[in-house]
């Protein structure tokens, strides 16, 4: 099992995991409902979804608490406890790990806009990401993963928070789109900003999940390197998503994802995993790749 320290200072590659809302859905969650909700409901099918990816090559497996934040848990109209929900989730990523990888927290945005251009103040933000984040940490979590983030302000105060309670590691990555002027996010973030705030700002690992495609993340990629002072994670969706009478089509194919991560390695990122759907055969495919090539000469022990 990796350690703490290698994912704060990664000497290979680490394999994180792919995308475990879209690939609930494909097994039966319906759309809108929260993917959480099978923590509670559908048990079996978060272990087995964690353990695939285990048996693929995933070094770093997360929890299904993504949404589990009392904002937008409550406007989505689900009642179970929140306590009880992050609960069942680490018991479920931790007996699939079974000591063979490192469980992280997924957590997202609230789901609400922040003061001054939102209604949620600042006040109310902080408590719902303390009380998230203090639930994850009396599981027994060490390392936070705060993802999809599209508002810089709402990262940095999520990062506040999360170093306020604690953790071994904390990281934070941000979801962009093309744009005329280069990838933004949706609050018009550049990548070479959040790379530089985040660092400074004492995040242990900056990065983009989810987006818009390889095209976009092989930009937002680079200027992450160029600018992030700490280890850059890269987890990109498998390409945009058509949607069709089943619901979304992920367009790019376990191959050319595992060739993708490949490529991302090579340039440098040593934290690669995936989002909207990858799924286990993504992941086993990017391992394939990572140990097919040899970078600077040198086989990759993966
Ligand atoms: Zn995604």
């Amino acid at each position: 099992m990796i350690s703490i320290h290698n994912l704060k200072d990664p000497s290979g590659p680490i394999l994180f995991d792919g995308g475990f809302g879209a690939a609930l859905q494909h097994r039966g969650l319906t759309s809108g409902t929260p993917p959480e909700t099978w923590n509670i409901a559908r048990p079996e099918e978060v272990r087995k979804l964690h353990a695939e990816f285990v048996a693929a090559g995933s070094a770093i497996i997360e929890s299904n608490t993504f949404g589990a934040n009392s904002c937008r848990w409550h406007a989505s109209g689900e009642r179970a406890p929140l306590g009880l929900v992050i609960h069942e989730a680490c018991r479920l990523a931790a007996s699939a790990a079974d000591a063979k990888a490192v469980v992280a927290a997924s957590t997202g945005p609230l789901g609400d806009v922040l003061e001054p251009y939102g209604e949620l103040s600042r006040e109310q933000g902080k408590h719902a990401f303390r009380e998230q984040y203090s639930m994850l940490k009396s599981e027994g979590i060490r390392v936070l993963l705060i993802e999809t983030m599209m508002s810089l302000d709402e990262a940095l105060l999520a990062l506040e928070t999360a170093k306020e309670v604690g953790f071994d590691a904390v990281g934070v990555t941000m979801t962009f789109e093309p744009g005329p002027h280069g990838p933004r996010t949706a609050f018009g973030v550049a990548p070479a900003e959040a790379a530089r705030r985040l660092s400074e700002a004492g995040a242990n690992i900056v990065g983009s999940n989810c987006g818009s495609g390889f095209d976009t993340m092989r930009i937002v990629a680079a200027e992450f390197l160029e600018h992030a002072g700490v280890p850059v994670l890269i987890q990109p969706n498998a390409g945009i998503p058509v949607v069709g009478a089943d619901g979304p089509m992920y367009p790019e194919t376990p191959e050319s994802f595992g060739e993708f991560l490949q490529e991302l390695y090579e340039t440098g990122v040593r934290l690669l995993g995936g989002c909207c759907g990858s799924g286990p055969e993504h992941i086993a495919c990017a391992k394939a790749a990572l140990r097919r090539h040899s970078v600077g000469g040198h086989r990759i022990n993966i």
